[in-house]
């Protein structure tokens, strides 16, 4: 199971288009709302917090028929349990929880960034239980947004991996070399064009694997593998302080919990890539 995936509720886009079938749903008496403040989600004995839901909540879906909305609660007090970043609700709740919160988070998030319109500059309203917003001055329809980032499992085809620390990291942290795709690029184009901006290493193959929802606030995680010879490479932006090959013992031991190389938490996509690499030998 992929942390932040598998929510398992049906959205029933179809029919959260309907503003009496919507209104119908929030007011059922077992309708529920999960609650994010400014601190994050609201999180009680390691369950979300979910309360009846407000007139301004955004509908997620049907759980098992029950409907599922957010509310963002701003900065007011939790009506009980404790705010968590996603983060830590990724290691705190089930996993069909942290992924509704997932959801929530960055639905939430897209909303209050977007109040006004891109295209005019008025403000904007929401429709579609919160899966749109339009403008009524210009009449421009805005969608969620979803930014896609490549990250990708660089090997030399046997017992080296490629890993890079960035800045900001502490000294020991390593992870795969990721980034933004770029207007015009394939997934692919952005896999070569990353790794080789930031390690200077040309890749031969290049597979997708797998994805991930990722929250902050609101990417898609596509995880790729890749090939490449093993040359000497060398940090190429300001992202990445460090770039090195890593022998499979290195990182086995890293895995562990062992010596100087810290890795990326298990709930990343980051880690298993590098795990799946792992249990290969
Ligand atoms: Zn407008």
């Amino acid at each position: 199971m992929i942390v932040f995936s598998g929510a398992g509720l049906d959205r029933a886009a179809a029919r959260r288009r309907e503003p009496e079938w919507l209104e119908e749903r929030r007011t059922e008496q077992r309708a529920r709302a999960v609650l994010m403040s400014d601190d994050g989600v609201l999180v009680d004995g390691g369950r979300l917090v979910l309360d009846p839901p407000s007139r301004e909540a955004v509908f997620l879906g049907l759980m098992d028929e029950v409907p599922v909305f957010a509310d963002h609660i701003g900065a007011a007090e939790p009506p009980r349990g404790h705010a968590a970043g996603l983060r830590e609700a990724a290691t705190e709740l089930p996993s069909g929880e942290a992924a509704l919160a997932a959801y929530a988070g960055s639905l939430l998030a897209w909303h209050r960034r977007h109040r006004f319109c891109a295209n005019c500059g008025a403000p904007t309203e929401p429709r579609d239980g919160g899966h749109e917003r339009v403008c009524p001055a210009c009449e421009a329809h805005h969608f969620p947004r979803t930014d896609p980032v490549v990250i990708v499992r660089v090997t030399d085809g046997g017992d080296a991996i490629l890993l890079g620390r960035q800045a900001r990291w502490p000294e020991g942290r390593f992870s795969l070399l990721a980034g933004y795709v770029e207007p015009g690029e394939t997934l692919e184009d952005a896999v070569r064009r990353e790794v080789l901006e930031e390690s200077g290493v040309a890749l031969d193959s290049v597979a997708y694997v797998a994805s991930q929802p990722w929250p902050f606030p609101s990417s898609l995680m596509l995880g790729f593998s890749a090939i490449a010879d093993r040359g000497e490479p060398v940090p190429g932006d300001d992202e990445l302080a460090e770039v090195r090959w890593f022998e499979r013992g290195e990182v086995q031991q890293a895995a562990r919990g062992d010596g100087p190389l810290m890795l990326a938490p298990p709930y990343s996509i980051a880690r298993r890539l590098i795990d799946a690499w792992l249990a290969e030998r």
